[in-house]
């Protein structure tokens, strides 16, 4: 195998930088998959339902929870947004390297279930940057960037439990270390 793990996943304080690394990573690497996550968080301009999140209401959300469908599933921010089981295991079942993009939290109980995962934190290369690239993105509100925010701290210190922390400063070293830290040396 080219991958040291089956199971990649990344972390990063909201405007981090994870989607645009794992979009960069599966563009790169057929064998890799994004884990579409589910959530009840309203669409944003330009996202797509199945591609970016599988959008589901509160209600469908909680059936889920008690059908027991979730690997993991946490509220950030506010919403609801989880891992569903059986899109894992169809994956694995297809020998594809999965990716999550998902909170500190769901990354934790990824490694629980699953400890050969990889967990690695993007760190933005500074709060000012972190700001300037969430402004620029003008998904969010300054109320929303403000609620992002608050959750740095945490988000910080759960990072120390990860397996690699990565400074998202220039994107192509970026993709460098983390080559690093997931391929299998000498490939
Ligand atoms: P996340 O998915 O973690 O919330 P995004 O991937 O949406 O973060 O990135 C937030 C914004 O920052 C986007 O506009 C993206 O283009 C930009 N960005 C991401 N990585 C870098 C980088 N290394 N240098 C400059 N801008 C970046
Ligand atoms: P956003 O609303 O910006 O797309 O995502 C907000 C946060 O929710 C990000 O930290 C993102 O990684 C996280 N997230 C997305 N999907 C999941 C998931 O399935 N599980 C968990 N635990 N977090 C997720």
């Amino acid at each position: 195998m080219r991958f040291k793990s089956p199971y990649i996943v990344f972390s990063a304080p909201s405007g981090g930088g994870k989607t645009t690394v794992v979009k960069l990573l599966t563009e790169k690497y057929p064998e890799m998959v994004i884990s579409v996550s589910a959530t009840t968080r309203p669409k944003r301009p330009g996202e797509v339902n199945g591609v970016d999140y599988h959008f589901i209401t509160k209600q469908e959300f909680e059936n889920l929870i008690k059908k027991g469908r979730f690997l993991e599933y946490e509220q950030v921010h506010g919403h609801y947004y989880g891992t569903l089981k059986e899109h894992v295991d169809n994956h694995i079942k297809n020998n594809k390297v999965v990716l999550f993009d998902i909170d500190v939290n769901g990354a934790l109980s990824i490694k629980r279930h699953y400890p050969e995962a990889i967990l690695i934190f993007l760190k933005p290369p500074s709060e000012e940057e972190l700001i300037k690239r969430l402004k620029q993105r003008r998904t969010e509100t300054e109320e929303s960037i403000n609620r992002r925010l608050k959750r740095l701290p945490f988000e910080y210190e759960q990072a120390k439990k990860f397996d690699h922390v990565i400074v998202n400063d220039d994107l192509q070293n970026t993709i460098k270390e983390i080559e690093k830290r997931i391929l299998i040396s000498g490939e």
